[in-house]
């Protein structure tokens, strides 16, 4: 906790209720060189407010839930400005230092609280799990879950993952390492910023070429066979069905770096393979390979063949 030099020895009020107060004392400690709050109800400090409630609500003193910056108040008035009024404005910075070292319930609160990035990502939501956090990012339209920072504590230590549609992105497209490190209030509000500014590859679309899908199924296969005699797939069907069905490619890259674009390099490379076997379907030229391929097709022609029987 970093308090403004104006707020130092101020006392400040937390309402658990509106009729109801407690008061905490900011302070300074010059030999830890570390500030907290001093509680006098049970004569204790605490380095958080957040802790300072938990603390209080573990002594039975209050009950629920309560987000910290709007619940206390610089004055033993509910109706004066609260400390959330104080960290929206400009000087939030000053309060919480940029160089702040952040934990769990820091990033956690400051989710909550809407204010890590100036309450631009209000569809970011925070959970946490056992010895961590996590923050999903959600498709603008719709619920699906498109982004996740998963945030794990190693004492003061985080490390963090970052995962495109369930997929872990490799360290190496990441703004700082993924292995345990100290992590300033700074260094989380870049992660965030560029999780979220993440273009995602939604693969190659079969809107047009439903065609291929009802011929090749599930999966689109090599030429070539492996040395079991099999086609290996280079491309798998995603959302079957969907408005959005489309063949990702196995080596998809997840992220797209060209802004105004929603597939990467090589899914898109599908789109030229799906409109040769659609050619091919409409000139009836379907391989034998196609055949061995296509399950649908098997069936089919399993089918015919009882009937015939
Ligand atoms: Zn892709
Ligand atoms: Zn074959």
């Amino acid at each position: 906790m970093h308090i403004r030099p104006d707020l130092k020895g101020k006392s400040v009020y937390f309402f658990p209720t509106l009729d109801r107060y407690f008061e905490g004392i900011l302070m300074f400690d010059a030999k830890e060189k570390k500030a907290y709050v001093y509680s006098v109800k049970n004569d204790r400090k605490y380095e958080t407010f957040f802790k300072w409630m938990i603390g209080l609500k573990n002594q039975k003193l209050f009950k629920g839930k309560k987000s910290s910056l709007t619940t206390i108040f610089l004055e033993s008035n509910p109706t004066s400005p609260s400390i959330a009024s104080i960290l929206r404005e400009s000087d939030y910075p000053l309060y919480w230092k940029s160089s702040m070292l952040m934990s769990l319930e820091d990033i956690f609160m400051l989710i909550q609280e809407n204010i890590l990035l100036g309450g631009k990502f209000a569809e970011i939501t925070a959970q946490k799990i056992n010895g961590g956090l996590e923050l999903y990012f959600f498709k603008k339209e719709g619920k699906s879950l498109e982004k996740k920072i998963l945030f794990i504590a190693k004492g003061i230590l985080l490390e963090y993952e970052v995962y495109i549609l369930n997929h872990v992105l490799q360290g190496t497209h990441l703004p700082f390492p993924v292995k345990a490190g100290k992590r300033t209030l700074n260094d989380i509000k870049d992660l965030i910023q560029y999780v979220f500014s993440l273009n995602i590859c939604y693969g190659q679309s079969t809107t047009g070429l439903e065609d291929v899908t009802y011929v090749r199924g599930t999966q689109l296969v090599n030429n070539a066979q492996n040395s079991s005699k099999e086609h290996t797939p280079f491309a798998f069907l995603e959302k079957q069905g969907q408005p959005d069905e489309a063949y990702r490619h196995v080596d998809c890259m997840f992220i797209v770096k060209s802004k105004n674009k929603n597939i990467c390099e090589n899914c898109e490379k599908l789109k030229k393979t799906m409109q040769q076997i659609h050619r091919r379907i409409l000139t009836g030229k379907n391989s034998i390979k196609v055949i061995h391929a296509s399950k649908n097709l098997l069936i089919e022609k399993v089918k015919e063949q009882r009937k015939s029987y």
